[in-house]
Formats: structure tokens, C-alpha cells, sequence
């Protein structure tokens, strides 16, 4: 065994720890083992194992987790890879990678130190420590303190100030004197429910009828069966223990497997009814699996062409072949109908990795899919880190989808990762959308990725007419603001009347957006956020959509204290009320943040619209989102614009996206479906293509502003963030390192800032920004670097200069 190994830790500092390995433990490369951290125990990955003597001591481990590694080969790969690419601390990386902190249980603890003993003993001696300002009280509880930890190793917290009757506070003051120091433990969790599991070994010599059995048994079973399995059987239990002394078997204990309740529905015959375009499709990804080398797919497919069906009988296919498939889907894709219907495909060699998962239901899939015992695996972003083996396909749902982006350290794009995955394995990647982010449609047309299209939807039936409602002709003709233009409102009449359904969308949930007064023209903000505060109408309150802080609804303006405040603008709560309002026999639901709290909720909503109890659901960009709703024959969209004034290169693009999305859920059914899009900008680009559905002519012109402006898919950029609680603390910083960026060579990088973030405040802390662009990733990677090392050099704190490579916000 070497005598050293390298440790990256979950602590944002960008290097490995060197401990010694110790005590006959025997650590593995990708496997996890505890070591101590500064005052704490902390759980690592194992990257190196030298012998290499570091040049300050090194400590010794304290145990290793896992018997075999927890990172193969190829996932250590891939987070070096996000590590670098990223610019994130690998110990953060594989924390990112692997859900099992459930495994661990977290105490504080407290043992004393020598000071402490030599405290006790004078103070049992002279009966006081003297020359103190504290309380009697005080010196009382450390003395019970001190007496209680001199007769044990440590205490956890808890017990010590029940013994010793502490508070807190008596604890860290006594920890400042250092007479008492803390230990923070991260334990491998004994309450887990582990399973024992019986291994099969080389069995040497004759075996009795009963040791037959059992070893036949095992064997049937692949070499591996929990022991509760072999239960079951007729035989002695002596004959497992027999076994194993004669070493013919082993037996382990491993975190027991997610058992889904009630779930054990039989796979049913595969019977998707494919269209000619999606059978095309289908062939050639089935063709590009066979080839065993990468290849990376662009799935195009307009609203309601049927791309899942395609999806499912691509992994049907690579489950067939005993090779392992990944689907990943956005945040709000994986409704419980969803993972219904996944069941219903693939049965039990299906795991669902969802937000809805408790930490430990998600370490116990993670198992799962490590035993092998599920080789389909269907998830939202960290899915793509799916343990499984024999990696034959990744699709990637909604490619353009901004929940990919993970927004903290680190911060990566899953559909990236989940195409340098696939480059690793050999496998093919299938990116799927009806709306192509910009990059990866780009890529299609370099040839990078093959590009497969579904330009029709499912039985002929034909894309929604879309017809445009110009705002400002409507404020001119009717003398006063809308939220409902007339024509709308005359389309949502007949709908109503004629049975059918309609869908409202207005990206925006509250009341009132703004509150304004009037005296001193002052809005009511955020007090730790730039951003002024909703209003909420059935809860009564303010909310920050960005923090969450929450404040009373004023009565008079806190800034002048005049009555005159006013409540401005239009939330789908408001919206809701306004349609109620002038459909007062209509049934209308709402779909938001505020209305979906969980997946439940979601599917609820949706399920009343199916089964024809609502006729008319408002709702944000939730409604928008990826389901099959066959009712529906008009969609209005209200407001959908405004993105389009953000400072944002991708406005663009997103409103694109939003419009197309939404207006796709017209018309699934046997009726044509229609949109109603009001807007201010009729003229943009993004309106007038969304309203022509056509992808490749917005696409062709964003490219063309995109190239202009050095924007990707021609340059990639970073977003470099300096933020802190202290404004002049900020500022500072971000001069430090205007100044690096001034002085140092760096061609082909532009630096655009520093400069106020679009949102200067957020969540306390003020925000200054860098924008880094260049058509070199190697040397923006490099630039980006040696600013992160500058930074280091100049104490500013590593989680107060935030790096995000490939930036979707720029906010
Ligand atoms: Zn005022
Ligand atoms: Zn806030």
C-alpha cells in the first residue's frame, strides 16, 4: 500500500489534502474516506494514492467508507473535466456528483484541551480563576464544564450542556480561551437501513446438498443476493455461516435498495405507434448506438411531433441490448403521470431521480443504479451523474432549458456535461427540443452534431394560427391601458361558449409587480435586494421574488409617509381575477409558484384541465412547459414580451422559446388550435417569427446579431461576479481586479467592466460584474485562472468572486 493519498474535499479551495494512510486502512481511488479538516471530521474522494512526502506533516486518515469506489474511472474523469472547465474546486465537484450525504449524520462535539485541565486544576485549587468579569453563574458552568469533559474523550453538545447546565454562549467563550475545543463530526450514519448481502467466492471441497442450494442460488443469481433472499430458502441457516468460515462466500452490508411502493407493474408490450418521421428518427439513433463510438444528435421536432415516443423507444432498444440509457428532463418535466407511464415502459429497471426525493430515497436510487439493478435512469439536472455502467445513450429533454444550469458551485450546464459523458463513454448523445438553443443548432449546422427533424406534429395535425395584437393600437383606440384586449376577450367568449378551453399566460405571479407613490416617486423595495417588492392580494403580504423576504402591505409610503401610494401592473394573480371578473360563469384555474407547491399540485392542475373541469387556466411560463393537454384550442399570451427590455443578450432567444412553447399547447387535439399574442413589440423578431413558427428564420437573424456582438455561439463567455455584504468591501475588490484585468496581457479575451450588476443588491450583498468574452476557450480558461489566483493573492475570499463559464443569466 502506498504510504500517502490525496484527498479533494468539499471546501472551496482549489487543491487535494495529502493524508497518510494509516492503521491497515486500505483507501481506494474513487472511493470515499474520512479524514480531519481544520476542527472537523469531513468526508473526501480519494484522487491519488504516492508516496510522496508532503512538506508539511500530513494527518492521518480516519477510516474508509467504501469498500469499492464510489467514482469509477470515467466519472473522476468527468470531474476533473467539469472541475477545470468550470473553474470549481474538484472536492465541490464530486460533492455535486454524489447524493449520499445522507449517510452521514452531523454532530458537534467538544473535548478539553490542556489550557482547560490547567484552568480546572487551578480553579479547584483556589476555588475561583480569578481576576474575571464574569457572572458567579459563569465560572460555575465552566467549571462544570471542564469537570465534566476531563473524565471523557469528547461530549456532543447536547449531553454536555444538559450535564453541565451551559449556555452556548458560556461554550464558545470558553472555546476562544481555548480551554475547550469543538470538533464538528461527519459519521457514517449507523441508523441507515443497511442489508447484508451475500458474495460468492471460490468454494473449494465437497459441498453438502444444503451448501449445493445455496451456492447454486447464488450463483443463479449473478454472484450476489441479499441474505434475506437466501432466507427464503429451505436450508439451516448454519449452512450461509458454514460458508462463510470456509471463506466460500462473503457476505457485506450496503445501504438497503429504494423499494417503490406499489410500483411492480409488469414492462407492457412496447406498442408506440411511430409515424414515418419518427421511425426515420428512431433508426438512426438505434443506428448511431450500434456504431459504439460517439455521436452527438440534435432532435428537432416541433410542438407536438412526438418526441418522447421516439426517446422511450430508443432506451427501450438499448435496455434490450443490456446497455444502460439516461434521460434527463427540465425541472418541471417529471409530473408523477410522467413517471407513471416510465414505469409502465420499463418497469422496475427504471429510477426516477426527482426533486421530490428525500436525501436518503435518493442515496438508496443511487445504489440502485451502482448494483446494476436499474439500467434506465430518468432525472432532472445531477442525473447525468447516474452511477450506471455500460453507458449506451443520454438524452437530454428540452435541451435549451435554463434549469440545466446549475446556479451554484459548480456551476454547470448538465446538457454539456451530459455530451462530454457520452464522449468519454462512447456513447451517443440526443439533444431534443422544438426550440434549439442557439449553440447547439449551430453545432448541428457545423456538422458537429447530426441533425435530425420532425417537422410535422402527430396525425397531420397542424400548428396553431397565430395573430398579433398590437398594444399601443389598442391603448390608442380605447383610451386607457389593457390587460385584455378586445379581441382576447371576444376569443376567449367564444371558446367558453363553445365548450372548448383556453390557456392565459403571463409570465409574471403576484398582484401587483410595483408599489409606487406617488408623492415622492419612491417604489417599496427589498430591504436586501434591489428589486421592488410584489405585492401578494390573497396572502396580504409583500414578497421578494429573489430572497424570499417578506414584508407587511403599506398603507402610507415609507420612504415620505404619504397615503399616496399606488399599486401597478398586472400578476397572473391579478389576472386571475380580472378574467373572473369579466367570465363570471367560467371555471378558471391558476398556475404558478403560488398556486404549486409540489409536483402534486402541478399535475392537479393540469388533470382538472384535462378531465374538462376548468375552462381556462392562467398561468407563468409553467403552463408553457412540455404537456399534452388535447382541449385546449386557444392560448392568449399577455405580457410575454417584457423580457425582451432586460439587458440580456439572450432576451431574444428566450422570448423566442416562451412563445413558441406556449403557443405549441394550442391545438393537440382534433381541433385547430389559435394564439392571441398581445404585445408592445410587434415589429421585434422573436414576435414576428414565433408568429410564423419559424425556428430557422429567427435563428439565421439572432445569429447574425450574435456574431456582431461577439456573443456564442462565436464567443464564449464567462460572467465574473464580486459580491459582499460591504458596498465599499465590493467595490474595492472589483477594482483590485479592474485593475489585474487593465494591466495584464491577455489577446484575445475581452473584458467588458467592471461594472453595477443589472441587479446592484441581492440578498444582502452588493454585486459588481465582469463579462469576459472570446472565441478561444483555452485562453479565456487560462485568463480566468490566473484572475482567480490573483484574487487568492489579495485575500479576497474564494465564495466572494463567483466564475460562471457559459453564463445563461447575466443578471
Ligand atoms: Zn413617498
Ligand atoms: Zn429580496
Amino acid at each position: 500500500m502506498p504510504e500517502f493519498c490525496d484527498v479533494a474535499l468539499p471546501v472551496p479551495l482549489d487543491m487535494a489534502f495529502t493524508y497518510r494512510i494509516a492503521n491497515g486502512i486500505q483507501p481506494a481511488v474513487g472511493g470515499r474516506v474520512l479524514v480531519p479538516f481544520r476542527q472537523r471530521r469531513m468526508p473526501g474522494v480519494v484522487v491519488e494514492l504516492h508516496d510522496r512526502e508532503p512538506k508539511v506533516q500530513a494527518k492521518n486518515i480516519i477510516s474508509a467508507l467504501d469498500s469499492s469506489p464510489v467514482l469509477d474511472d470515467q466519472l473522476l474523469q468527468l470531474g476533473r473535466w467539469i472541475a477545470n472547465y468550470y473553474l470549481a474546486p474538484l472536492g465541490e465537484v464530486f460533492r455535486s456528483m454524489l447524493p449520499l450525504a445522507a449517510e452521514f449524520k452531523h454532530s458537534i462535539n467538544y473535548r478539553i484541551t490542556d489550557e482547560g485541565r490547567l484552568a480546572l486544576h487551578q480553579a479547584s485549587m483556589s476555588g475561583s480563576s480569578g481576576r474575571s468579569r464574569r457572572t458567579p453563574e459563569e465560572q460555575l458552568a465552566e467549571f462544570r464544564v471542564l469537570d465534566y469533559l476531563s473524565e471523557r474523550d469528547m461530549a456532543r453538545e447536547v449531553s454536555l450542556r444538559a450535564a453541565a447546565r451551559a449556555s452556548k454562549t458560556v461554550l464558545e467563550g470558553m472555546v476562544r480561551k481555548r480551554w475547550i475545543a469543538r470538533e464538528d463530526l461527519s459519521d457514517a450514519r449507523d441508523g441507515a437501513r443497511m442489508m447484508k448481502f451475500a458474495i460468492l467466492k471460490n468454494v473449494e471441497g465437497r459441498l453438502n446438498a444444503n451448501q449445493r442450494t445455496l451456492i447454486d442460488t447464488l450463483a443463479a443469481a449473478g454472484g450476489r443476493i441479499s441474505v434475506e433472499a437466501l432466507r427464503g430458502l429451505a436450508v439451516p441457516r448454519t449452512t450461509l455461516a458454514t460458508l462463510v468460515k470456509r471463506g466460500g462466500v462473503e457476505i457485506t452490508e450496503e445501504p438497503a435498495g429504494f423499494t417503490l411502493s406499489g410500483l411492480k407493474a409488469r414492462p407492457s408490450q412496447f406498442d408506440f405507434q411511430l409515424n414515418a418521421a419518427q421511425q426515420d428518427a428512431l433508426k438512426n439513433v438505434q443506428r448511431e448506438i450500434a456504431a459504439s463510438t460517439f455521436s452527438g444528435i440534435l432532435l428537432h421536432g416541433v410542438t407536438g411531433s412526438g418526441k418522447t415516443a421516439v426517446y422511450l423507444a430508443a432506451m427501450k432498444s438499448v435496455l434490450d441490448a443490456g446497455q444502460s440509457a439516461i434521460l434527463l428532463v427540465p425541472e418541471i418535466g417529471l409530473t408523477p403521470a410522467v413517471a407513471a407511464n416510465l414505469h409502465q415502459v420499463f418497469g422496475d429497471e427504471v429510477a426516477i431521480l426527482h426533486s421530490a426525493l428525500s436525501a436518503q430515497e435518493r442515496a438508496e436510487q443511487w445504489h440502485r443504479i451502482k448494483r446494476g439493478e436499474t439500467r434506465m435512469v430518468v432525472g432532472t439536472r445531477s442525473a447525468v451523474f447516474a452511477p450506471v455502467s455500460d453507458l449506451a445513450l443520454i438524452i437530454v429533454d428540452e435541451e435549451q432549458d435554463s434549469s440545466y444550469k446549475q446556479d451554484e458551485t459548480p456551476r454547470y450546464h448538465a446538457r454539456d456535461v451530459a455530451v462530454m459523458r457520452a464522449k468519454m463513454a462512447n456513447a451517443v448523445v440526443v439533444l431534443g427540443s422544438a426550440t434549439p438553443s442557439l449553440e447547439s443548432y449551430f453545432n448541428a449546422k457545423k456538422n458537429k452534431y447530426a441533425l435530425l427533424e420532425l417537422p410535422d406534429r402527430v396525425e397531420q395535425r397542424p400548428l396553431p394560427e397565430v395573430e398579433i395584437v398590437e398594444m399601443r393600437q389598442e391603448f390608442q383606440e380605447t383610451g386607457h391601458e389593457q390587460v385584455i384586449s378586445r379581441k382576447l376577450a371576444e376569443e376567449i367568449r367564444e371558446r367558453i361558449e363553445q365548450k372548448e378551453q383556453v390557456m392565459v399566460l403571463l409570465n409574471r405571479r403576484g398582484y401587483s409587480p410595483v408599489v409606487l407613490c406617488r408623492a415622492c416617486g419612491k417604489t417599496l423595495e427589498c430591504k436586501n435586494c434591489a428589486i421592488a417588492l410584489t405585492h401578494h392580494k390573497r396572502t396580504h403580504r409583500m414578497e421578494c421574488h429573489y430572497c424570499g423576504h417578506i414584508a407587511p402591505v403599506p398603507k402610507a409610503c415609507v420612504h415620505c409617509g404619504s397615503e399616496y401610494v399606488y399599486f401597478l401592473g398586472t400578476g397572473s394573480e391579478k389576472l386571475e381575477e380580472l378574467l373572473h371578473g369579466m367570465f363570471p360563469q367560467a371555471r378558471i384555474g391558476r398556475l404558478d409558484r403560488d398556486t404549486v407547491r409540489g409536483r402534486e399540485d402541478f399535475e392537479r392542475a393540469l388533470n382538472a384541465l384535462n378531465e374538462g373541469e376548468l375552462d381556462l387556466l392562467v398561468g407563468t411560463q409553467m403552463i408553457a412547459k412540455g404537456h399534452d393537454v388535447h382541449g385546449v384550442t386557444l392560448v392568449g399570451v399577455v405580457g410575454a414580451d417584457a423580457a425582451l427590455g432586460f439587458p440580456d443578450f439572450r432576451a431574444a432567444e428566450r422570448t423566442f422559446q416562451l412563445l413558441t412553447q406556449v403557443a405549441g399547447r394550442a391545438g393537440r387535439g382534433q381541433k385547430p388550435g389559435k394564439v392571441i399574442l398581445q404585445t408592445y413589440f410587434p415589429d421585434h423578431y422573436a414576435v414576428q417569427y414565433a408568429a410564423q413558427h419559424d425556428f430557422a428564420g429567427f435563428y439565421d437573424k439572432e445569429l447574425r446579431f450574435r456574431s456582431w456582438m461577439h456573443y456564442p455561439p462565436y464567443s464564449a463567455i464567462a460572467n465574473v461576479l464580486v459580491r459582499s455584504g460591504k458596498l465599499d468591501e465590493a467595490l474595492r475588490w472589483s477594482g483590485v481586479l479592474g485593475q489585474w484585468f487593465e494591466k495584464t496581457r491577455h489577446e484575445g479575451v475581452r473584458v467588458l467592466g467592471p461594472a453595477a450588476a443589472p441587479i446592484l443588491r441581492l440578498k444582502k450583498d452588493y454585486r459588481y460584474h465582469f463579462v469576459l468574452k472570446s472565441p478561444s476557450r483555452e485562453k479565456l480558461n487560462a485568463l480566468l485562472r490566473a484572475m482567480v489566483a490573483h484574487a487568492t493573492q489579495h485575500k479576497i475570499p474564494r465564495t466572494q468572486v463567483i466564475v460562471d463559464v457559459d453564463a445563461v443569466w447575466l443578471m
